[in-house]
């Protein structure tokens, strides 16, 4: 079965290729010709993977799925939420996004907070009405580490706010693990592992 990732980020393309099954060949967005830039404009992560899962299937009518994921803070009413890779600015710079997060928090005592991943498959399914179309089945796979802000960064590995998010039960943030370590325990890991779990029992 052929799956689309709606992705232009090649390496995310390539660790998720490793962890499907052999039987699924995935492709990316360059593969089918598509250029441009599905716009996130939703007001949730889930509703912002949802729409770029169905930006594919309905403009290619292909077995697609697509991932949102962003960093929600308890003390700031779950921000940056969806605005993660632009909260200090269009310019999307992880420096000036970690510093204002810390300048947000500089008071406040509760650092809780979550990265989520939230990943939306839309299979195509034959309808019987009318020959040649089909019908979307569409499925959501959540992951969620829970962890704290520290006060200032801490280790030079991963991206954005990898320096300033320490993982519950961890002594160390996600910025101070090796790639493999964060990857065994990160919310893309655990939404991708569900993705995964479902073509192994759902041979399409
Ligand atoms: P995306 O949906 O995976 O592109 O993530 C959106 C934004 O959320 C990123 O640009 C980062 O600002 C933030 N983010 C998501 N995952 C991580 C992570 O693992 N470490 C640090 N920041 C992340």
């Amino acid at each position: 079965m052929k799956l689309v990732f709606a992705t232009h980020n090649q390496h995310k393309l390539q660790e998720i290729k490793m962890l499907l099954p052999k039987n699924i060949k995935l492709i990316s967005l360059a593969d089918i010709n598509c250029t441009e830039e599905i716009e996130e404009t939703a007001q949730t992560l889930k509703e912002n993977s949802l729409l770029k899962a169905k930006y594919i299937y309905e403009n290619y009518q292909l077995n697609c799925f697509a991932d949102d994921s962003g960093l929600e803070v308890e003390a700031l009413n779950g921000a940056p939420g969806i605005y993660s890779a632009r909260y200090a600015g269009s310019q999307k710079n992880e420096a000036d996004n970690n510093q204002k997060l810390l300048a947000e928090l500089k008071n406040k005592t509760n650092r809780k907070a979550c990265f989520k991943t939230i990943i939306t498959l839309i299979t195509c399914r034959q309808t019987e009405l009318v020959e040649g179309k089909t019908e979307p089945n569409i499925y959501f796979f959540e992951g969620i580490i829970e962890g704290e802000i520290v006060h200032e960064k801490q280790g030079t590995q991963g991206f954005c706010y990898d320096p300033l998010f320490k993982p519950l039960g961890f002594d160390k943030t996600f910025a101070q693990m090796s790639p493999q370590e964060k990857n065994r325990i990160s919310h893309r890991a655990l939404a991708v592992n569900k993705l995964v779990d479902f073509f192994k029992q759902n041979t399409p």
